[in-house]
């Protein structure tokens, strides 16, 4: 079709090849989908009817992937900043007891809407807190996501082993085995449509659910065909709490679970050996790198080279922001490198173009999203474009957008429609929500 095209010209195209996601000069757009794709000016061609935009000089990448969050976090901002996970987990969790629907509704809006203006095109949610058994809070992360108009992977997250059951969340914030289940079925039924709304079926971490709950939830998605995810080998602390209790390393606990598969993604995913890095690799599952909040609660480092070398998917992840305190992807590229480089002390651990990597395709590998991540003609229109005038000067334009200062997106594109345009949100007043959410947030500190 000639008609409803819209193009975009004028990017400063990086070096990367066409294998690896850079920044491209030229891009055309047509029925939701990338139809035509230029590194170099003139290369897309132009036809009558095409709506043209100049980008003049800024750079256009494919939108960013988050893969793992949780909104709800927005709630608890600059609390428990001393802590390693467990204290900051055991601080929050009774604060965590008093949200409710509405809350989780009013942080999904500013966190979603954050991501949005920063780039991202596609968001995880990791949401294991139901207050009261009440699973309308996941209609209410649905909502916000669609009026923020990017795409969710809205993971069914639970708990099922209180404090008297040997687990570390206290009792009265966990839920009943069979009505996770039961709820989960629910969630996928309500909102699954495997394109703006993908439910991932994601227990929350091995110190929190019962063995039950993990072999049933894995049964659960692969009748479904969806995704698995849960936090694995975050830090030490756990290491220890798993080989106290099961006598195995995490990795092996979740081996026996039936865990250990290329349907499933772990956030985190420090504290892996060679041999645990090997299996994650033939077993073809993914990792979702969270830089800030491994450094916030000095959890450790992400082996990334090393994953990356065997073969593993690995994507970003900007974790909740009560240990990440800003939220967006940009920030986790810059961290991610950072991290690499500090923890091998080898400047080749991590290039910025690995980084985008990470950000783009390498998420929506751990997603199982082929049609998202990447710019090639057929693939969805979810891309970004990142103003570019400070850094011209800079000769490869994803090292100037990794390597310098944050930045907000000036156009964003979901599905071939402007979900940002101006680096201002079309479908949310920011500023309302914003205030709303301060509003609630005071509430849970008397
Ligand atoms: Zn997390």
């Amino acid at each position: 079709m000639a008609e409803g095209r819209t193009v975009l010209v004028g990017g400063r195209a990086s070096d990367t090849t066409a294998d690896t996601p850079g920044a491209v000069a030229e891009i055309a757009i047509a029925d939701g989908l990338i139809a035509q794709v230029g590194s170099a000016a003139g290369q897309v061609e132009r036809r009558g009817g095409d709506t043209v935009i100049d980008v003049d000089g800024d750079i256009i990448t494919a939108g960013l992937v988050n893969t793992h969050h949780h909104l709800y976090q927005w709630m608890t901002r600059g609390r428990a900043t001393g802590c390693n996970l467990f204290d900051w987990l055991v601080t929050l969790y009774p604060v965590w007891a008093q949200l409710d629907v509405e809350d989780v509704l009013a942080a999904a809006r500013v966190g979603l809407a954050e991501l949005a203006l920063s780039g991202c095109t596609t968001a995880a949610d990791h949401h294991y807190l139901v207050p009261r058994g009440d699973d309308s809070v996941f209609d209410a992360i649905a909502t916000a996501a669609a009026e923020v108009g990017i795409r969710l992977h809205l993971a069914r997250g639970s708990m099922d082993l209180g404090e008297s059951d040997g687990g570390l969340p206290p009792d009265h914030v966990v839920e009943d085995t069979e009505s996770i289940l039961v709820s989960t079925e629910r969630v996928i039924d309500r909102w699954h449509d495997g394109e703006m709304v993908v439910v991932t079926v994601a227990p929350c971490s091995p110190f929190s659910v019962s063995e039950t709950l993990m072999r049933e939830s894995a049964a659960l998605a692969r009748r479904h065909g969806l995704k698995l995810h849960t936090h694995l080998a975050e830090t030490r602390e756990e290491e220890a709490d798993c080989l106290a209790r099961f006598g195995q390393r995490p990795l092996a606990v979740l081996e026996e679970w039936d865990w250990v598969a290329s349907d499933v993604w772990y956030a985190h995913g420090v504290h892996f050996d060679d041999a645990e890095i090997a299996r994650l690799a033939q077993a073809g599952a993914g990792v979702a790198h969270c830089p800030s909040s491994n450094a916030r609660l000095a959890a450790g480092f992400c082996r990334t080279r090393d994953l990356r070398a065997a073969g593993v998917p690995v994507g970003l992840g900007v974790d909740g922001v009560a240990s990440n305190e800003q939220g967006t992807l940009m920030t986790e590229m810059r961290q991610a490198l950072w991290s690499a480089r500090q923890g091998t002390q080898d400047p080749a651990a991590l290039a910025a173009a690995d980084a985008l990597d990470m950000a783009t395709v390498g998420g929506a590998n751990c997603l199982g999203r082929p049609d998202v991540g990447r710019l090639v003609p057929g693939a969805r229109a979810d891309l970004v474009v990142w103003p570019g005038e400070d850094l011209a000067d800079i000769p490869d334009p994803v090292e100037a957008l990794v390597f310098g200062p944050d930045r907000r997106a000036r156009l964003v594109f979901v599905g071939g429609q402007p979900v940002v345009q101006d680096g201002m949100l079309r479908g949310l007043d920011l500023a309302a929500a914003r205030r709303d959410l301060a509003q609630r947030a005071r509430r849970l500190w008397p």
